[in-house]
């Protein structure tokens, strides 16, 4: 190689040096962490991590696995996307919780620390580096902290599927589980039955005592019923006073059963603010699901009877008589 060729090719690796430790500054300056690791899931490098309300330091980590770092299921999965991206050449992305007090390899002080010991959610993405100098294939790492939107995305999924008044499932809430838990009792012919509740002259309480005691008498009368109910059963409030309550492994017996102990314990409640004399009552109305029966139809027959109960003269439960004939 003669002086001009050798002094290009320098020149040439010096710029490609120069430019390398330009994207590594650029990296460092960047809020999310990244991670330079290799097919067998080593870090080989840590870069960045600037936002330290977001990120631990992971220089630690350097020269370890992500076996020896992170619990188990988290570092497989990792490890998966690694060798995913480095097979396909394409960008894979992973979304993974994980708490940084789990972090085996951070020293005691990061550990510690109190805002290190909740579950966060990272997004990950792993995009081969084909040029990088190191004995085997690598991919750059970044983990983004996606923890805020996670928490929002859960805020919201949760108000879209519950009654603000009284915390229980709403309208939506309850149809959404009605037909899962009729799919549920099809495949495996298991029993389900359906109360329908409606509190009877709530608009008297409404206008003898005020919409405010009206809204706690509702609050009082959910956390009543839900005393009386089974883990397994899931109750929704469609109306304004009306709720549903789906029994799963419920025949009509049993539905009969909790349908009296609702209409008997709500005339006990005392309604603070409510004058004494004042006892609330609630009619209901029971069906059992029919063999191939759907939710819209269950949820009729439990209707019928609970106007039956309210013709009849309310206080009571009637049960739709249908599985029986
Ligand atoms: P019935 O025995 O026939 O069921 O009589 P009712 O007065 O309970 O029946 P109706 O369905 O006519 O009235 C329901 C009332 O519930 C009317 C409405 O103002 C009131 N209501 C609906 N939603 C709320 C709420 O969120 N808070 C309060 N305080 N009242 C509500
Ligand atoms: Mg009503
Ligand atoms: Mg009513």
């Amino acid at each position: 190689m003669d002086d001009i060729q050798e002094s290009t090719q320098a020149a040439t690796i010096a710029a490609l040096k120069a430019e390398r430790d330009q994207l590594l500054t650029l990296l460092k300056a960047l809020p999310d962490i990244s991670f330079v690791l290799d097919a067998e899931g080593r870090y080989v490098k840590v870069i960045g991590g600037a936002n330290e309300a977001m990120y631990a330091s992971g220089k630690s980590l350097e020269g370890y696995t992500l076996a020896d770092a992170l619990p188990p299921a988290v570092a497989e999965a990792c490890l998966t996307h690694v060798k995913q991206a480095l097979h396909t050449g394409e960008m894979q992305t992973l979304e993974y919780q994980l708490c940084v007090a789990d972090v085996a390899l951070l020293p005691p002080s990061v550990r510690d620390n109190d805002h290190h010991q909740a579950e966060q959610w990272f997004e990950g993405r792993a995009l081969p580096l084909p040029s990088y100098d190191h004995s085997k294939p690598v991919v750059l790492w970044v983990a983004v902290n996606i923890t805020p939107r996670k928490q929002v995305e859960q805020y919201w999924r949760e108000a879209a599927y519950t009654d603000p008044l009284t915390g229980i499932a709403n309208r939506r809430a309850l149809f959404e589980q009605a037909e899962h838990e009729i799919q549920r009792a099809h495949r495996h012919h298991r029993p389900l039955s359906l109360l329908v509740l409606d509190i009877d002259h709530f608009k008297t309480i409404n206008t003898q005592y005020g919409h405010a005691q009206g809204d706690e008498a509702l609050r009082q009368f959910t956390q009543c019923c839900a005393r009386l109910l089974r883990d397994t059963d899931f109750m929704g409030r469609i109306g304004g006073e009306e709720f549903v309550m789906l029994l799963p492994e419920t025949d009509q017996l049993g539905a009969e059963q909790l349908g009296a102990r609702i209409v008997e314990a709500i005339p006990t409640l005392d309604v603070p603010g409510m004058n004494n004399e004042h006892r609330m009552t609630v009619s209901i109305g029971a069906a059992t699901r029919l063999e191939g029966e759907g939710f819209e139809h269950l949820l009729v027959r439990a209707d019928d009877a609970l106007s039956t109960a309210k013709r009849s003269g309310r206080n009571r439960l009637r049960v739709d008589q249908a599985a029986t004939r």
